[in-house]
């Protein structure tokens, strides 16, 4: 009887690659990585034409049988991967669970979704690590190293886990049967060093190469810059030391520039190993015991310590004006889970915003605090993410992706201004909601999640009068410190006095004069958001709406109409009034850029500095200009709502909103919502420190429910009125939402797609149909930015009562397209920029 042999084992692995597709993709996994096959680890994989970085969701040990029922003798359509990365996952199976989640939910790529939840520094560059040593370079040259060759295998894999590794511990197969080897042939080409102590062998990574300014003497005449060396230099002013991969992927630089740069004598770049710590900028505040908290604190905390102990998942809403005590509260719950083993982790809308609270958490929680954000430079975040992913940082605090962070025995999230739109990825997929990903991670780690706000979301604030959410109010500020007084000015009244549109009326300019006078400080803002203009009408404040929809129609300047854009009626502007017959009527969309100018001219000595996006582009902008007003050396703060948040300026006793109109009109179901937001938040900003501060809110609709109940600063009553709108026009929290785009460079072929598409989802309404209302389709109309990059864009609303009804139609609609058709279609869940 012959033995029988086992065949040799076969590994597969299921890949979500970074790309625009749906599905995963399964690969053969080679017999030299087998040891290290494993869920959550990186991979280079072929993917088309391209080479991607895949990251594994599974494993199989078999062809999966769609794949495998190919007939014999034909070669099997399943590539192999090139190239493994991590030898130990970097997505741990929470997060990997999650993000499948989160992709299925939005119609976004699970590759895409798992970059995503990845800090940005981590992917290893090793080309421009090997271009722009000397050895490096020598070594390639000799053709002794390359990326694909063990001993470059090596070099990725020391970067990968910090530069240092025992022999012992590489992973067998995974460089060769001799490692030691590799590492002595590296040593020889000066790129690591070997060393043996006790017995135990470690190789360590010499360089990682950082690039630093140097300063020319001034005698040295400035040679004339390129763009590329301009981005590298500005760059540097703001970070002094950056690693070589930060530069080329932040300033857009080829490691080629950066070596000219340094013959040149305009930078250097040497070996170096630092360990960045984003804090350290930051003066830290002297130790201070909590406070002890207030009855209503107390019992707030209390509520949500009873969900953390007894194991269950709650979404609790702490509702308070700002300075009621919302921060001492988190705090507080913070520090209780951290004594009872947890992590917690909190989420803000912008914290270059708000150093001040991730100074009070250094303050009370130490070296435990992690802080991610955008703005941490790729290293920065990459050391951070290491230390929350080890567990020696227990308490993040970070912007919307921190949501996606590793932490180890997560017990509580906090999301500070829940409200907050920059909780929302509009820009780029997954179009995802911070805070509505932080309630779902909570319930699937069965802890307590608290949103925290002093004007919450409409559907928030609904959830918690149905019972879903729990409610815990801070009625009152600390210290019972009054909130300033809000006045409006009619500008109709404005207009009829001087026969022409001013932009800052008598009341305000004198009010600016007079604070200035006293030595103390002015923020005016305009509330405006981008594109939107609408058509108002200046004598009676008239403002043209969509007949059928409720919103503002948007004006089209290039071919003079206005249009709704959720279902598509246009209209000519009309040359008089509708309402009062004048004249007056106009489109209203003046800039931040008019606003200073204005400014400069009615006052010629003040010190003005504007912020907005065209001021911050660059990084470290923001904090300049914040710092030089903290300091006093400036008067006058001028821009868009993004001076209304976060920081405290407690020398601001008057803020102007110019033109609250403009955002109170925009095309967009929730504008009310925002402009009662914007007024709450500019309140809590003017006097905070111990003078009384006041706003003068500029309007031409001061009869308006979400200003005259701003001024009161009721949200209550502004919920009330706001939930009968959202009622009567059927929004949300009454429905839930979903746009589809379709883009097209043709606009026929663009239109006519939307019609087809459309038609589609209107074939799956009888379907679709729930018990107490049916799904709604509306458009295709253009989209509120029509034309976007040689782009035409036509939107399609879908309404639903339930969410599957919308996941029924979209379910019905994406199988019918083709390919090409499916490239043009763009989905977006819950959006919240209409
Ligand atoms: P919010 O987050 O609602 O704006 P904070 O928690 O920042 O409010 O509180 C406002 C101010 O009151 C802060 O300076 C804070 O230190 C102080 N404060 C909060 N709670 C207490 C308390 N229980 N006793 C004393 N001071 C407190
Ligand atoms: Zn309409």
């Amino acid at each position: 009887m012959p033995e029988t042999f086992p065949a040799p084992p076969e590994l597969y692995a299921e890949v979500a690659v970074p790309a625009a597709v749906t599905q995963t993709y399964t690969y053969r996994i080679p017999a030299a990585y087998h040891a290290m096959a494993g869920p959550g680890c990186r991979v280079v994989v072929p993917f088309g034409r391209q080479t991607l970085i895949g990251y594994v969701v599974a494993i199989h040990e078999q062809l999966p049988a769609a794949l495998a029922a190919k007939p014999a003798g034909q070669p099997s359509a399943v590539k192999d991967i090139a190239d493994w990365i991590d030898e130990t996952p970097v997505i741990n199976d929470e997060i990997l669970k999650l993000t499948q989640w989160v992709a299925d939910y939005y119609y976004a790529p699970w590759g895409e979704t798992l970059k995503v939840a990845l800090p940005p520094g981590l992917d290893v560059r090793l080309e421009d690590w090997i271009e722009l040593t000397e050895d490096g370079r020598r070594a390639v040259q000799a053709g002794s190293v390359s990326p694909r060759t063990r001993n470059g295998r090596l070099l990725a894999w020391l970067v990968e886990v910090g530069g240092a590794v025992r022999l012992d511990d590489l992973p067998p197969d995974r460089f060769g049967k001799n490692p030691r080897q590799v590492a002595r042939e590296l040593e020889h080409l000066g790129l690591v060093s070997l060393t043996t102590r006790t017995g135990e062998a470690t190789v360590r990574l010499k360089r990682r190469l950082v690039v630093r300014r140097i300063e020319r003497p001034a005698d040295q005449p400035e040679r004339p810059l390129s763009p590329a060396q301009a981005r590298v230099l500005a760059y540097l002013d703001e970070t002094p030391t950056a690693l070589v991969s930060e530069l080329v992927a932040e300033a857009e630089v080829s490691p080629a520039v950066l070596r000219q740069m340094a013959k040149k004598g305009l930078v250097e770049i040497v070996p170096e190993t630092i360990r960045r710590n984003p804090l350290a900028h930051l003066a830290p505040l002297p130790a201070e015991p909590a406070p002890e908290l207030t009855p209503e604190q107390r019992q707030a905390c209390e509520a949500v310590l009873a969900a953390h102990d007894s194991g269950r998942f709650r979404t609790f809403l702490l509702h308070g004006v700002t300075g009621s005590g919302k921060t001492e509260v988190y705090l507080a719950a913070i520090s209780a889970v951290l004594q009872r083993g947890g992590s917690a982790l909190m989420l803000v809308p912008e914290i270059g915003l708000t150093p001040l609270l991730a100074r009070r958490l250094i303050q009370r929680f130490g070296s435990l605090v992690a802080l991610l954000h955008s703005s941490l430079s790729p290293g920065e975040r990459v050391d951070e993410w290491e230390r929350i992913r080890s567990g020696d940082a227990r308490v993040v605090i970070g912007t919307r992706s921190a949501v996606f962070a590793p932490l180890v025995n997560l017990r509580l999230i906090v999301v500070d201004e829940e409200h907050d739109t920059s909780y929302k990825q509009s820009e780029s997929v997954p179009h995802y909601h911070g805070r509505d990903i932080a309630i779902l991670r909570a319930s699937r780690l069965n802890c307590p999640v608290i949103l925290g706000s002093a004007t919450p979301a409409i559907e928030t604030f609904q959830h918690t009068v149905v019972g879903k959410y729990t409610r815990l109010e801070l009625p009152q500020r600390i210290g019972n410190r009054s909130l300033p007084e809000v006045t409006l000015v009619d500008m109709r009244e404005v207009f009829k006095r001087h026969r022409e549109p001013r932009f800052i009326s008598d009341e305000l300019q004198t009010a600016i004069a007079e604070t200035c006078s006293q030595g103390e400080q002015v923020m005016v803002l305009l509330n405006r958001r981008g594109f939107a203009s609408c058509w108002l009408c200046r004598a009676c404040g008239f403002v043209m709406g969509c007949p059928y929809c409720s919103v503002t129609l948007t004006y089209h300047r290039t071919d003079h109409y206005l249009a709704c854009h959720y279902c598509g009626y246009t209209t000519p502007p009309p040359g008089r009034c509708p309402e009062c017959q004048g004249e007056g009527i106009a489109y209203v969309g003046e800039g931040t850029e008019q606003l200073e100018a204005r400014l400069r001219e009615l006052f010629p000595t003040l010190a003005i500095a504007r912020l907005d996006r065209d001021t911050t582009r660059r990084r470290g902008a923001f904090e300049r200009i914040f710092n030089d007003f903290a300091s006093g050396s400036l008067n006058i703060l001028v821009g868009t709502q993004m001076i209304a948040k976060g920081h405290d300026f407690p020398n601001v006793t008057l803020v102007g909103v110019v033109s609250v109109d403009a955002g109170l009109m925009m095309p967009d179901f929730r504008a009310p919502e925002r402009t009662f937001q914007l007024i709450a938040q500019v309140a809590g900003r003017a006097g905070r420190g111990d003078r009384p501060g006041r706003v003068i809110v500029q309007t031409y609709r001061p009869e308006h429910y979400a200003l005259a109940t701003g001024c009161q600063q009721d949200y209550r009553a502004f919920f009330e009125q706001e939930l009968i709108q959202r009622q009567a026009a059927y929004y949300p929290p009454f429905c839930v939402l979903a746009t589809v785009i379709i883009r097209h460079e043709r606009e026929l072929e663009g239109q006519a797609l939307g019609e087809k598409v459309a038609e589609l989802l209107r074939a799956a309404i009888p379907q679709a149909a729930s018990a107490d209302a049916p799904l709604r389709v509306l458009g295709p109309a253009p989209a509120p930015l029509a034309r976007l990059r040689g782009e035409y864009r036509f939107q399609i609303l879908l309404k639903g009562r339930q969410r599957m009804q919308i996941r029924h139609a979209l379910g019905h609609m994406l199988p019918a397209l083709t390919d090409t058709e499916r490239r043009h279609v763009f989905i977006e869940i819950d959006p919240i920029d209409l």
